[in-house]
């Protein structure tokens, strides 16, 4: 594995180990390898959902002298020891299910196509196949990889949105696409490889869209209100959310800011509030309840 000869390079002698919720199964089999090769592991149970959890401190602690970062890329969250992000790839084919699946984009000429890292190798073979099929195909590099999508940038579908008729998003789930959906103005389409299907994500869109119209109005006529902030460092938002409460607190609430390492609400179970404000991960609110 090149990432082990990565690991010799720096010298890394006890590795601490962040990875996604996708590779729980692997995980295990990953680390003995690694400890094959002289390595001590730490694996951090703590879930993992991007590259701006970089747990620098803990690792430290652990006598830790590099953190592995599996299945992310940079985006330049600084570190106090070294972090390797290995680019965790799904080795899929999408050609049968585009085979199959295709004539659910016959009312589009021009399509963008974006994905999350671990598909990146697909994109290729999609492109490919939508030429064939006389589409034209819109791909912009704006992270590491071109077409790269991430819950909280976007950038590869925004930059092209001007230009295409719907988004082929390439992966699994509804994580990255619906971020796609609600913040472009196109038709979004999914090819999910769990799934074998190409599906729209227009009724998503819709839920998504009555929900926020709703969560709007709920902070309108809050009185008491929570703002979430998180202290991963990528995701550290702590003088944004001084200010958003001071603003509150000028209209005549009362106002808490809550720090949590993951949120989840029985952590503030006990707790009174109308309204909860996220200002910890950005896609948290797809999910927030009031
Ligand atoms: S802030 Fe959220 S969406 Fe962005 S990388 Fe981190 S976990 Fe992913």
């Amino acid at each position: 594995m090149e990432i082990i000869n990565d690991l010799k390079k720096i010298n890394a002698k006890r590795i601490f180990v962040q990875y996604p919720e996708g590779l729980k199964l692997k995980i295990q089999g990953i680390c003995k390898q690694f400890e094959k090769e002289g390595f001590e592991v730490v694996i951090s149970c703590e879930p993992c959902y991007g590259a701006c959890d970089v747990r620098d401190e803990e690792a430290k602690r652990l006598g830790c002298d590099v953190i592995l970062n599996i299945g992310h890329s940079n985006f330049g969250v600084e570190s106090k020891i070294p972090v390797v992000y290995w680019d965790y790839f799904y080795d899929v084919n999408p050609i049968p299910i585009l085979k199959k699946e295709i004539d659910k984009l016959k009312k589009f000429k021009k399509i963008g196509v974006v994905t999350s890292i671990q598909f990146v190798k697909s994109l290729e073979k999609v492109e490919d196949f939508l030429k064939k099929n006389n589409k034209e195909v819109y791909i912009h590099k704006s992270l590491k990889y071109p077409g790269q999508i991430l819950g909280c940038n976007i950038d590869a579908a925004k930059k092209i949105e001007n230009k295409v008729d719907c988004f082929l998003y390439v992966g699994a789930g509804k994580f990255h696409p619906l971020g796609v959906a609600i913040r472009t103005e196109k038709p979004v389409f999914t090819l999910d490889f769990e799934k074998k299907q190409i599906y729209n994500l227009d009724e998503e869109k819709i839920k998504w869209l009555k929900k926020k119209a709703w969560h709007d109005s709920e902070l309108n006529d809050a009185k008491r209100i929570g703002i979430i902030i998180c202290w991963k460092k990528g995701q550290n938002r702590i003088d944004e959310a001084e200010k958003l409460k001071k603003k509150l607190e000028k209209e005549g609430k009362e106002v808490y800011i809550l720090a949590f390492d993951n949120f989840s609400t029985d952590k503030i179970e006990g707790l009174k509030f109308d309204c909860l404000v996220n200002m910890a991960c950005p896609r948290l609110d797809d999910e927030i309840i009031f």
